[in-house]
């Protein structure tokens, strides 16, 4: 008997997204194909505007594609109605961000539990692991205080421990270091191995190389194309 070998986590094929803006539309995307394995660690690089961020909104159910295919753990995205894709952002995935997006008014704690409100999980189980998530990034002594009350980095490390509460199989980071100075940079990046080493896959967006140079992978993208793609058509 042989064992077929296990499908890609993530699987587009051919990819266009349009943005349709008034008269003018824009291609962001004009045709990416891209496999990524479970557990692997892959950086998207490629300047500003090339279409890095489109294609994590695809890839995280954020955003709908134009055209082409996405299977996300073996599953064609296409087929799943609006309640279905909510419900996998929420469980299979983490997101970070470049600007935090956490909700000023709440504590570390709050803004740590809110994914498992969405998820319907009781509330003192709530606590606990946020609680937990919070320590695992280094803010057990935190907890209480808000957004405003913590730097850059210390935010950030909020929003990563709100990104594993749900114990997601896929980390997306879009420019997660993008406001951050060196030495929170290099925490944020610790996180990510960790997670990494934990089994997770993780998709990492960064126009710098450094950063990029922390993942087993990394994918170019340029105006709208892989480049290896890119390079195929010209
Ligand atoms: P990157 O993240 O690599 O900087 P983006 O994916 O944000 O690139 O943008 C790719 C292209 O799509 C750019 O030309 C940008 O102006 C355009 N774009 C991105 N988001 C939108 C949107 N919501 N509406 C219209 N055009 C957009
Ligand atoms: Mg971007």
């Amino acid at each position: 008997m042989t064992v077929a070998p296990a499908e890609p986590i993530i699987d587009v094929h051919e990819l266009r997204k349009i943005y349709s803006t008034g008269s003018v539309a824009v291609e962001a995307l004009r045709g990416v194909s891209l496999q990524i394995d479970e557990g692997e660690y892959v950086a998207i690089t490629g300047p500003s505007g090339s279409g890095k961020s489109t294609l994590m909104h695809i890839l995280g159910c954020l955003d709908v594609l134009t055209s082409g295919s996405y299977r996300l753990a073996g599953e064609d995205v296409a087929d799943l109605d609006e309640e279905e894709l909510a419900e996998i952002r929420n469980r299979r995935i983490g997101f970070v961000f470049q600007q935090f997006n956490l909700l000023a008014g709440m504590s570390a704690l709050r803004n740590v539990e809110l994914p498992l409100v969405y998820a319907g999980i009781a509330r003192s189980e709530r606590r606990d692991r946020a609680a937990d998530a919070l320590a695992r990034v280094g803010l057990a002594d935190r907890l209480d205080h808000t957004p405003g009350e913590l730097s850059g980095g210390q935010q950030q490390r909020v929003a990563v421990a709100r990104a594993l509460v749900t114990d997601p199989a896929m980390i997306l980071a879009d420019e997660p270091t993008g406001n951050l100075d060196s030495h929170a940079t290099r925490d944020v990046l610790a996180l990510l191995d960790e997670l990494r080493e934990q089994g997770r896959t993780i998709v990492l967006i960064t126009h710098e190389a450094e950063v990029a140079s922390r993942a087993q992978r990394t994918v170019r993208v340029l105006d709208g194309l892989i480049q290896d793609q890119l390079a195929a058509a010209t």
